[in-house]
Order: structure tokens, then sequence, then C-alpha cells
């Protein structure tokens, strides 16, 4: 008997006690690999005794303080780590509670950055196809994906949407990295010209794709060419990084590994750990000067945004990957757990592709590896993975095709930054068997 209400409402899920390092234990006993960090949150692993230790300390001196009243040294002191070693031109960061706020927050920045600047027609947000930015509405409407959209039509906003740079699907047989990249690009400074580059406020991108295609990174220099674009028509360029930043790839901010930086990022699994709910938006000076030298005021805010105790929790996880390294293990055990998938699964007859960058690592699986047909949606085969993984005691973070049927089924990788390679043969086996 629940009165929960479960997002699969006849089916609720297991339900956990207790985890610890890299693993759960649920009320029957039944212990679970946790090889995907939740979503990709868990960086640190469960019940890490420093960020415990943390959020014990700023418990018992302020837990609350309403940002319309106080800011307070964890905030800052946060927020100074954030930007210390940030892309180039970021210079504040607007702490939130999750990923979609934080999208809503960028959107929104890049809105008010234009009448701020007395280019209120600048409205137009692109986006590309396969991504996902969020549930809320706006952040919905963003995300590339038709079939979460569909039962909310009419939207509020209406995004515009462009093709995603995904080479397994849509590089051609003979096509170069770089010509695709180019290709893919391109169709970016074509939607521009489509809409009126005096109508267009910001493009958004996830650097590498994660729920939505899993860990598709992008080719060539095809983000140093959207970066081109946007600065060639005045276009604002928000990366989302909610899923693929804060260390997952192996680099703080994923974008670094691109070479470009934002006009505004977007942060949050990882930057909490799943200690506390945390996101962050970090915005340019060009923006943040267009507002202090406007209006003063970013017209926005949330009850619980700078929240003392999420800010505890972020800053510690930080400090502990900094300390320990840990980017250093997430690249080389990245490495191995992307050699483990290709010597399990490189040949197998439903595996059409394996890729990513860093501990975010996924495999897709086809009906037919020559054509890369991707199996009937209807047999909801990432639905049985996931369910045949857990009864292996080991969670792993399975997507089915999307409606336009331009992909497979996958399964995402995402385990803490202080896996093993140990632990990652066990994972590698146990996904074999569940497969
Ligand atoms: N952006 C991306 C890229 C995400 O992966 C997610 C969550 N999966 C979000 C935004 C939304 O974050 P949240 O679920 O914390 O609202």
């Amino acid at each position: 008997m629940t009165h929960l209400l479960h997002r699969s409402i006849h089916t609720p899920p297991r339900r956990a006690v207790s985890a610890s390092g890299i693993s759960f234990t649920d009320d029957k006993g039944q212990t679970y690999i946790d090889a995907s960090g939740g979503a990709a949150v868990s960086c640190l692993g469960h019940a890490h005794p420093e960020v415990i230790a943390a959020l014990h300390a700023q418990l018992d001196k302020l837990a609350y303080a309403h940002t319309g009243f106080f800011t307070t040294d964890v905030a800052e002191e946060l927020a100074a780590h954030l930007i210390a070693d940030a892309p180039e031109g970021l210079s504040h960061v607007y702490l939130l509670s999750g990923g979609s706020e934080a999208v809503e927050a960028a959107l929104k920045m890049a809105r008010q950055y234009f009448t701020e600047t007395g280019q209120p027609q600048r409205r137009h947000i692109i986006a590309r196809r396969q991504s996902y930015h969020g549930n809320t509405l706006g952040a919905l409407a963003a995300g590339g994906n038709e079939w979460r959209r569909a039962q909310f039509k009419p939207l509020l906003m209406e995004a515009h949407h462009i093709a995603p740079c995904f080479a397994y699907r849509e590089q051609q047989e003979g096509e170069t990295d770089s010509d695709y990249a180019a290709r893919a690009a391109g169709e970016l400074e074509t939607k521009i010209l489509e809409l009126g580059p005096d109508t267009v406020a910001a493009f958004i991108a996830e650097p590498v794709v994660g729920a939505t295609a899993g860990a598709v990174t992008a080719v060539g220099d095809y983000f140093k060419r959207i970066r081109a674009i946007c600065d060639r028509y005045g276009v604002l360029l928000i990366l989302d990084e909610v899923m693929c930043g804060m260390g997952r790839t192996g680099y703080r901010y994923a974008c670094e590994y691109d070479g470009i930086a934002p006009d505004l990022l977007t942060i949050a699994k990882g930057l909490g750990g799943g200690f506390q709910p945390i996101g962050a938006t970090l915005l340019s000076r060009k923006i943040f000067d267009a507002f202090a030298d406007g209006s003063g005021f970013f017209q926005h805010g949330h009850t619980y945004m700078g929240h003392p105790m999420a800010a505890a929790a972020g800053l510690a996880v930080q400090q502990v990957i900094a300390r320990d390294n840990l980017l250093a293990n997430v690249q080389a055990m990245g490495a191995t757990l992307n050699a483990q998938l290709q010597a399990t699964f490189g040949q197998h007859a439903h595996v059409g592709d394996i890729r990513g960058r860093g501990l975010f690592q996924a495999v897709e699986l086809v009906a037919d590896r020559d054509s890369k047909a991707p199996f009937d949606p209807a047999r909801k085969l990432h639905a049985k993975i996931k369910s045949e993984a857990m009864a292996r005691g080991l969670m792993v973070y399975p997507m089915g095709g999307t409606i336009d049927g331009v992909r497979g089924d996958h399964v995402l990788l995402a385990p803490p930054f202080i896996v093993t390679e140990a632990d990652l043969a066990e994972i590698t086996g146990r996904l074999a068997e569940a497969i």
C-alpha cells in the first residue's frame, strides 16, 4: 500500500533502506551495485564520511537563510570554487535546487539579457532533437523529445529544433568527421537564418548527450563551429551540463574537452553528488554586466535557492574530488570501462555502438547491426534490461528509442568516480547476463 504517486503507477519501485560506497540495500536485504550513480548523480558514492561531517557541521551552524535577506559563507565559497576553474568568461553563479531550475534560469537569463540590451525581439530558443533539458515547461519545450512534449501541447513556449551531432546515426559513409561536424553545425546557421538572426536569443545543447541518446559525444570541431555561428549572429550559447558536467566525463566542465566556453552553463546532479538537491547556472561577465548596468536585478528566484545545506554538500563533494584527484580516476576507469564494454559486447549481434567519455558510457542496442534498425519500441527492451539487471543486483540506466524512431534502446553507465577495475568487471559481467 502506498500513498506516494510513483511515476510508474502500477509498478512502484523497490524500497531502498541504506546505501554506502557504490551499493544500495533494499528492505528485503538485497544489494545492488550503483553502476549509474542513480541518474549520473552519485559521483562520490553513498555515505561519504567527509560530506556527512560537512553537512552535520552546517546543520549545527545554519540550516536555512532566505536569499532575499542573507547570503552565507558557504554559498559564497561554493560559487568561488566553481568559478575558479570555470570556462573562460564565466564570472558568476546562480545557485538553485536542481537541473530543470538551472535550465529555466538560463533560458530566462538569455531572454532578460536581450530585454536589458534593447533587443526584446530576440526571443527564439533553438535546441537539438534527441536532447533532454528537464521537465518544467520551459525546459521541456527546449528538450528534443517529441513524445515527452506530446501530452502537454500547446506548450507555453515553443522551441525550434535542429539535428544533433550523432555520428553513429547521422554521419554518412565516406564523410570525414570534419565534414560531418560542419554539416551538423551548419543546421544551426540555417535555422538562425530561417527565423531571422535578430529574433534568436539562444541555442542550448548538451556537450555530451545524456539520458535521451546515451553518452553521445560530438565529433570533430562541432562545438567550435557552434560557438563561431553563435558569435556571428549574436546568439547566446547555453551548454547544459546538468548530467555530463562536474567531472563525469573526466573534465570538470565537459566543454573543456571541446575547447570552447558558453555564455551560460547549467550544472546539477554531480554538483552535490546526491547528498542534497542542488543545481546552478553559471553566467558570463557580459550577461552579468548587462543586468548590473540595466535594471540591477535578475527577475527570477526560488525559495530554496542558495540553500546552505545544499551549498555545504556541493562544496564538500567538490573539495573531495579536487583533493583526491578523482578526475584522473574518471579518465582511467572510463577507458577501462570502455575497453571492457568493447571486449564483452563488441561482437554482440545486437550491439550497434559503444560510446562515451570518462565514466559516462553507453551501449546502443539494435535489431540489426548492418542497417542500425532499432528494435520495435513496443518491445520495451530497455525496461526489460533494467529489470533483469535489478534482479542481478545491478543498477544501470537504460532508455528506449524515441518516437522519431531514429535510434535504438541504450544502456547508460555512470558509476561513481571511486569505482575500481574490479567493480567495473563485476558491472560488465552482470550487464552481459542481463542483456
Ligand atoms: N538537463 C539535463 C541534461 C539532464 O540530464 C537533466 C536530468 N536528467 C535535467 C536537465 C533536469 O534536471 P532535474 O531532473 O534535476 O530537474
